[in-house]
């Protein structure tokens, strides 16, 4: 097994965005950047398992007032390109292929450009979405050291959670919201659902919501108001026929770790992508989540999780 990329140093409580940047763009000559430790050199091309060089496709940005409460309004920028292969993705297209148009390389002057028009209509929030944004580390802090201060928003990082140790070191100082998609309770329903081949899905993404736990409060890079933001939200959503098997268990082990986390609980899911194809996957995966379905999963969340419950992105009444 090789070593992982081990970032351990301390970061300073205002992070050196310029210097992380320069520490991301090293880690991609080696690449371990998420858990599936390619061991690429990123700088000589799109070799890895997520098809990237050090440019970021943003293929997507706008102010969005569609996510969590907390969250919004976000200035949001969805990368194309990602660590798994989602059955039901609603961004295949871009996942697969990430610089499908209309991608386009993000760069600090085209950000800033945006985010002066998106503070002034009221963005909370800096929100980096895929795909997986943790595979564009380098594009991403080197974007972040380049933004005017006045620009700096306190950073959302929507992640699958499998990003290994020395992504969340990079991170760590830098995100004052961590957003984690938790799918599957078992590495046999990863393999089959996410994608995850010989990924431990399931210890990956326990282990970085245990290292978000423990981190301290971050800065948020100077941001000018991150007030009433988690620290952790998890989100998870319900699948057609995964109730027993995904969705229950998962409840009740969000019940008895990571107590600081808001937890969103999703209903609406919609097949997209492989799902729809008959070759691909179980055929519950072609259908909308059933009446009983939803209700048994909303009085379970409900029950075990209490006031840290949001139902599709809404506080319950
Ligand atoms: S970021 Fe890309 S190249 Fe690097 S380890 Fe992950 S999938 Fe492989």
């Amino acid at each position: 097994m090789t070593e992982r990329l081990d970032v351990t140093e301390r970061l300073d409580a205002t992070p050196d965005l310029a210097a992380l940047a320069a520490s991301a763009a090293r880690a991609a000559e080696n690449c371990r950047l998420c858990a599936r430790e390619c061991g690429v050199n990123r700088h000589h091309g799109r070799v890895g398992f997520c098809r990237l060089d050090l440019e970021a496709p943003c293929y997507k940005a706008l102010l969005s007032h569609g996510e969590e409460p907390e969250l919004s309004p976000t200035a949001l920028l969805d990368l194309g390109g990602c660590s798994l292969r989602c059955l039901g993705c609603t961004e295949w297209d871009h996942v697969v292929e990430p610089w499908r148009a209309p991608a386009v390389p993000l760069r600090a002057d085209w950000l800033a450009a945006r985010l002066t028009r998106w503070i002034a209509g009221g963005a909370r929030t800096l929100s980096f979405v895929g795909g997986e944004p943790t595979v564009h580390l380098p594009a991403v802090l080197k974007t972040l050291a380049e933004l005017p201060p006045s620009l700096r928003l306190p950073v959302v990082w929507n992640t699958n959670g499998v990003l290994g140790p020395g992504a969340f070191a990079l991170l760590r100082d830098v995100v004052a919201c961590w957003v984690v998609d938790y799918k599957v309770v078992d590495d046999g329903a990863a393999r089959r659902l996410l994608g995850a081949g010989s990924l431990a899905y399931v210890a990956e993404v326990e282990a970085t919501l245990d290292r978000i736990e423990a981190a301290a409060t971050p800065s948020a890079a100077g941001s000018p108001g991150g007030d009433g933001l988690p620290r952790l939200l998890i989100r998870h959503l319900l699948v057609p026929g995964e109730l027993e098997r995904s969705t229950l268990p998962l409840l009740e082990r969000l019940s008895q770790r990571w107590p600081s986390a808001v937890v969103n609980l999703m209903l609406m899911w919609l097949p997209h992508g492989p799902a729809l194809s008959a070759a691909a996957g179980p055929t519950a995966l072609r259908r909308v989540n059933l009446d009983a379905e939803r209700a048994i999963a909303i009085a379970e969340a409900t029950r075990l999780l209490g006031p840290r419950l949001r139902l599709d992105g809404k506080r319950i009444a």
